[in-house]
């Protein structure tokens, strides 16, 4: 049923985010972590949240954890239901930014095109693609959840790196080679993005 058909109407918010953002002393934006499973993106997403909130700031992470135990609990890992999971968190991530909170999600995300989507939600700036990059070798090796086992044991279908693909993303705003650099280091990287597009104010 489309928008008019159930009478809704968009109220704009009285308060704004700008008005939000003056009193958080910082802006709202999301930190959309891609890579494949076991790169490190719910490691730096964590850290990360623990060293802005520790500065003071409004942040939360989104991860497929937190958002397929409830909101998303209804849908598996068939091709659509991965494509309704992901644009459920960027709606979810938009209501976040809009509250003035910074944002931090962790999704495989592995296609280009939903990538896009969810950037296409949000002003120029406030997206930052932050592809984990990490060889799947030793994706392979830190196994933390013994998941490449089993998808080379064909016990996970369609699983992003052994049997479905992964589309790195050409237009990060920012890359993070986790092979080579330690969790703090890529948690600074993103820190120092942050800072330097004036989205939080240095320390
Ligand atoms: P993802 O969320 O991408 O599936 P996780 O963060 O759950 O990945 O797992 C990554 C694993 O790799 C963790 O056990 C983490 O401690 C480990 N690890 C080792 N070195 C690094 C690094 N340099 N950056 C991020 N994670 C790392």
């Amino acid at each position: 049923m489309t928008q008019e058909g159930r009478n809704l109407t968009w109220h704009p918010h009285q308060v704004t985010k700008q008005d939000r953002w003056l009193r958080n002393s910082h802006k709202s934006a999301l930190v959309w972590l891609t890579g494949l499973s076991a790169s490190g993106k719910s490691t730096i997403a964590n850290e990360l949240e623990q060293a802005l909130f520790v500065r003071q700031i409004n942040t939360f992470v989104l991860d497929g954890d937190n958002v397929r135990h409830g909101l998303n609990k209804d849908l598996g890992f068939s091709p659509e239901h991965r494509r309704e999971n992901l644009r459920r968190v960027g709606e979810v991530a938009r209501l976040l930014v809009d509250a003035g909170i910074l944002t931090i999600a962790a999704f495989i995300s592995p296609y280009v095109e939903e990538r896009a989507r969810i950037r296409g939600l949000f002003g120029e700036g406030e997206f930052i693609e932050t592809y984990v990059q990490c060889p799947l070798a030793i994706c392979e090796q830190r196994d933390p959840k013994g998941l490449y086992r089993k998808a080379r044991r064909g016990e996970v279908p369609e699983f992003t790196g052994v049997s479905a693909p992964y589309e790195e993303p050409a237009t990060a705003e920012l890359v993070l080679p986790t092979g080579e650099l330690t969790v703090q280091q890529s948690v600074e990287r993103i820190i120092g993005h942050l800072e330097k597009n004036r989205i939080i104010v240095g320390d």
